[in-house]
């Protein structure tokens, strides 16, 4: 929802930043270069710091103070990715949103290309990498190895390759801040949303400094997420291999038979065992599927803010500070101060 209070700019670029403070300048350098480059003043450029440790708050504070198109949004506390974004896209006020990420591994030059498209009436342009180049063989196989099997296993479209960095219009934003769900995947939010949606290609840089914020566990977290966000494929799976192994069970309950009536049951420590463990497994894991959609729901359940804002730097807005219309009960600011 758009704050009626300020102007609106036509172009806002939102940053999820969790301790970047050694990329933040050079971040900020190449956004108003690129727009310089394409003749645009009229924007704002939304940093959300992420509850970070180190001086990230306090130079998003500082370039605000010199630049009022930048916009300070402080969480209370880290969030994660997923919801950093989610909080700095509510208080986007542009007509058109781009999403970033801090670390320059998303070229902020191909803003151009992705306008243009716009232009030619596309709803969402997103970044589509070809290459990755300094991130390790590891993250490239895993995410190659996801983004095929959420393929199979999600109901919606999501384009291979994708993650955040798009450039999407005013009602696709409108839209997904109208969806409520906790967990947070953004990239397949969008791509539920549908309307006209179409990629630009790019290699992705290595990260300018510092290093990754997605360790194994929260990539982990972002997959299952994804999984259970879009698609209850995975209960189904379940319940087959439910069925399957009932199937199992009758065939070896016939051999087991046998064996007692022809008087030939001893031995038969290997394969029992063998059986126990394998049925064992297989019902720890379709009660730990079960669980994950469980543990969402009593997590919606709770309806509690997405996030909390700490305080909001933002020089450009009048003296009683941004008051965003909320369309939803994602957020509640504990205080809106200002610098
Ligand atoms: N990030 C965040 N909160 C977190 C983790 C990451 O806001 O808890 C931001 C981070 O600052 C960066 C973006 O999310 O702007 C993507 O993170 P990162 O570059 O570390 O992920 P990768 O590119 O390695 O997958
Ligand atoms: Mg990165």
């Amino acid at each position: 929802m758009t704050d009626l209070s300020t102007p609106s700019p036509a172009l806002s670029i939102v940053v999820p930043c969790y301790n970047e403070e050694a990329v933040l300048g050079a971040l900020l350098a190449r956004v108003r270069k690129t727009c310089a480059d394409l003749k645009m003043t009229d924007y704002e450029i939304i940093l959300i710091d992420d509850g970070s440790q180190d001086s990230t708050a306090r130079l998003i504070e500082d370039a605000n103070s010199t630049d009022p198109r930048v916009r300070g949004i402080i969480l209370s506390r880290n969030h994660g990715h997923q919801v950093a974004l989610t909080a700095g896209l509510s208080y986007a006020r542009g007509a058109r949103i781009l999403v970033l990420d801090a670390d320059l591994q998303d070229p902020p030059e191909l803003l151009g290309e992705m306008m243009a498209k716009m232009d030619e009436g596309y709803d969402v342009v997103y970044g589509q990498r070809m290459e990755r180049a300094g991130e390790t063989r590891f993250k490239k196989t895993t995410a190659h190895v996801f983004y095929r099997l959420l393929h199979g296993l999600i109901e919606i479209d999501l384009p291979t390759d994708t993650g955040d960095f798009r450039l999407m219009s005013r009602r696709v934003l409108d839209i997904f801040l109208s969806m409520p769900e906790q967990d947070r995947f953004i990239r397949g939010m969008i791509s539920w949303i549908g309307l006209r949606q179409t990629a630009v290609q790019y290699n992705r840089d290595a990260r300018f400094a510092g290093e990754t914020k997605y360790p194994l566990k929260r990539m982990l977290r972002l997959a299952v997420d994804a999984f259970t966000g879009f698609s209850i494929k995975p209960l189904r799976i379940a319940t087959y291999t439910g069925f399957f192994m009932a199937f199992c069970s009758v065939l070896l309950g016939a051999r087991v038979l046998y064996g007692f009536l022809s008087g030939n049951t001893v031995p038969g420590w290997t394969s029992l065992m063998l059986v126990v463990l394998i049925i064992s497994a297989v019902q720890m894991m379709v009660i730990g599927i079960m669980g994950e959609y469980i543990g969402r729901l009593y997590m919606q359940s709770k309806s509690r803010p997405l996030f909390i804002v700490d305080r909001i730097t933002d020089t450009a807005a009048s003296g009683d500070q941004v008051r965003h219309a909320q369309n939803q009960k994602t957020e509640k600011t504990l205080e809106n101060s200002s610098t």
